[in-house]
């Protein structure tokens, strides 16, 4: 691709911020509590190990350790940027017809819509996920997923690849996911046809992404939509807003109270470990580490971003600072 960008060439500092991010790397990577995804099989054969922090700044900087250049499944984390894109293929009024903004305040794969309207709760769990992602406008499946493709180039700056053995392993086994998409047909929320939905959606979240990528991508959502080390636009500003509230209200699942209250950021997981957390206008932090909590967020992955959030006074409400 003429744009894209070798993770090689890009700017590597030695920093205050470097040190705090190898300091917190010691400081986590003996906490082993936690378990794999294994719900999809493929994902129960990763490394529990594998452990890498990473920041980008809205001026393009990047700094990264551990083992930022393994490569993982995006999973959820896909939840953000595909309610970008079908906000920008339909507007904001058509999407919330469809899908609501509220938490649930339950699991991610809970089976559950909001009643009497029978939309998903939101973007962000499973079923609002699998919704909006039956939205994505395209001539068929093959034009869909380019666009979905597409639209990870431009917050990467990387082509995007899917995992086939993750997609397949999911395919073959997401019978609770299958089971949200026939709930939501019965109810007409989603269109007819919920298989191609459905391999859309598992193909979303089988993309592979390493550290910097996503740190790079929630750059971009804390950079009004330009991509800081391409400089082009990857999602229309207009629904930077409407994406990170989502996130902050819902992006950590039944977690996502605590969250705001303690470390207070937008943010995103997903159950292959990885954490994509947004400091509008300052910077994008992602973490990826494999072992899961009960909810199924990254163990070392929270911690990190709680320490970065006090250490740095990254909090949204934080008063005591300097600007
Ligand atoms: N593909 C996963 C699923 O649908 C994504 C879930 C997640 O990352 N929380 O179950």
């Amino acid at each position: 691709m003429a744009n894209s960008v070798n993770p090689e060439d890009l700017e590597i500092l030695p920093s205050p911020l470097l040190a705090v991010l190898n300091d917190l790397h010691s400081q986590y990577k003996s906490l082993n509590e936690g378990t794999l995804a294994n719900y999809i099989p493929e994902l129960a054969k990763v490394n529990p190990d594998l452990f890498s922090i990473c920041i980008a700044t809205v001026d393009g900087k990047i700094y990264q350790v551990g083992d930022y250049q393994q490569t993982f499944t995006i999973q959820s984390i896909s939840k953000v940027f595909a309610y970008g894109l079908a906000l920008e293929d339909h507007g904001r009024d058509y999407i919330l017809t469809r899908v609501g903004v509220e938490p649930t305040g339950d699991a991610f794969n809970a089976i559950i819509l909001d009643e009497p309207s029978k939309r998903p709760y939101n973007p962000m769990v499973n079923a609002g996920a699998i919704a909006i992602t039956s939205l994505i406008k395209g001539s068929g499946p093959t034009e869909r997923l380019n666009r979905v493709l597409e639209m990870f180039q431009r917050y990467t700056g990387q082509d995007a690849l899917v995992d086939i053995s993750v997609f397949t392993s999911e395919r073959s086994t997401g019978h609770r996911n299958r089971a949200m998409a026939h709930l939501m047909l019965n109810f007409g929320m989603i269109d007819h046809n919920i298989e191609e939905a459905l391999d859309l959606y598992f193909q979303q979240c089988a993309v592979m992404v390493n550290c910097p990528d996503l740190a790079v991508m929630a750059a971009t959502l804390a950079n009004k939509g330009i991509n800081p080390v391409t400089g082009k636009q990857a999602v229309n500003n207009l629904y930077i807003k409407d994406i990170l509230s989502v996130m902050y209200t819902c992006g950590m699942y039944n977690f996502a109270g605590e969250w705001a209250y303690k470390i207070g950021f937008p943010a995103k997981s997903g159950v292959c470990g990885g954490i994509m957390a947004v400091v509008p206008r300052k910077m994008g932090i992602a973490v990826f580490s494999p072992l899961l909590d009960v909810r199924g967020n990254s163990v070392r992955g929270v911690k990190v971003c709680e320490e970065l959030s006090q250490r740095l006074q990254l909090h949204l409400f934080e008063c005591s600072g300097e600007d």
